[in-house]
């Protein structure tokens, strides 16, 4: 099988053309064909002679994914199921609101991390997704839009961990985020969430501008190891203080996820210890009540409860988001994604609200 030229970077792509003598524009070119004019043949590529198109299609294929499936909620999110070459299978979510239009994409079929709350761990890890396979998530889902409708923020919180597939989730940030000859949506609307995977994190800030959210889930080492096994790799004092030293820009802020756990990490004691740990990080908590699936053994506080423990997170001075579910009734909020594609993978974990 011919690699898919969409995997490659700009860089492996120039470098490939410079070894078969040709400008190093046409690398622009041809990535404007595949990201800006979503060509699906080279043969489209009118603006490079025929002997190149054919050079290029004796060394590539233009991979797509496949849409098996595309679910619109009642309150206007979709959720696509996409088919990779190999069978299997991944979900993003298209997320209307009033001034933005967020697609939360997949860096993963499946997921290592083993989160105790989260569907998708019951998975394990499949494979890492390829850039390509990353970026069409993108470009697939833009093709059901009508007129000028765009793509205006993406979020990596759907399937997988997207900074323990770094260098595939790297080139892919790379084409999403290229105005000349990428797709072209500005860093400043890019949010990765990641479980904490500390040297990656640092990595990230130096090389990308992209926002940082970061799974919290727990303000001490006992129950966050409890939750999260990643926290016996790296504790929440070596996670928050990478944080504290990242080079953030000034009125930039670090998310950081906190799910909901009826009567785990719900309690207003809880919330003052949660406050205590991120003072003096930039920072803003989204609190995510949790989506039950079945066979969880978690739930969702009730109102009240909720109520309080983002009330006392005010009343300390910290900077909340407040989600609400999207997509419940196509399976496609946090933690609810294949919920019926039984026999494939089985479930998946999207953040479709923890934005
Ligand atoms: N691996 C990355 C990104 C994928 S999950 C990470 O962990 O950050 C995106 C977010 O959804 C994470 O904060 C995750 O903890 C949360 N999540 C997973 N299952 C959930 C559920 N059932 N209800 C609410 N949030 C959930």
């Amino acid at each position: 099988m011919k690699p898919n030229i969409k995997d490659s970077s700009f860089k492996e792509l120039a470098a490939f053309l410079e070894e078969h003598k040709q400008p190093a524009y046409r690398a622009k070119q041809i990535r404007q064909w595949l990201f800006q004019k979503r060509a699906t043949a080279f043969d489209e590529m009118t603006n490079l002679s025929g002997a190149m198109r054919r050079q290029l299609a004796d060394n590539f294929a233009i991979s797509r994914l496949q849409t098996l499936r595309r679910a619109e909620s009642s309150d206007g999110t979709v959720k696509f199921l996409f088919g990779l070459g190999d069978g299997a299978s991944i979900e993003s979510v298209l997320i209307p609101e009033v001034h933005r239009l967020t697609l939360c994409i997949s860096t993963q079929a499946g997921c290592g991390f083993g989160c105790a709350f989260c569907a998708t761990a019951v998975l394990g890890l499949k494979r890492n997704l390829t850039a390509g396979e990353i970026v069409d998530q993108v470009l697939e889902s833009s093709r059901t839009l009508s007129g000028n409708r765009r793509i205006t923020h993406v979020v990596l919180m759907g399937m997988g961990e997207p900074l323990a597939n770094y260098a595939q989730t790297s080139t892919a940030l790379e084409t999403i985020t290229d105005g000349e000859w990428g797709i072209g949506i500005s860093p400043r609307r890019v949010t990765l969430s990641t479980v904490g995977l500390v040297p990656q994190i640092e990595k990230l800030m130096e090389q990308t501008r992209v926002n940082l959210a970061i799974s919290l889930h727990a303000p001490t080492n006992e129950l966050r190891g409890e939750l999260m096994p990643v926290n016996r790799k790296y504790s929440l004092e070596q996670l928050l203080d990478c944080c504290r030293k990242l080079p953030i820009p000034r009125r930039k802020r670090i998310t950081f996820e906190y799910v909901l756990l009826g009567g785990v990490n719900d309690s207003e004691q809880q919330a003052r210890q949660l406050a205590r740990l991120l003072r003096g990080i930039p920072s803003k908590v989204n609190v995510i009540p949790f989506n039950p699936h079945p066979g969880s053994g978690f739930s969702r506080p009730g109102p009240q409860q909720i109520e309080r423990f983002e009330n006392v997170l005010r009343e300390e001075g910290v900077q909340i988001n407040v989600r609400r579910p999207r997509g419940d009734d196509i399976q496609a909020a946090c933690g609810q994604l294949q919920g019926e594609e039984a026999g494939r993978l089985r479930r998946g974990g999207v953040a479709a609200e923890a934005i």
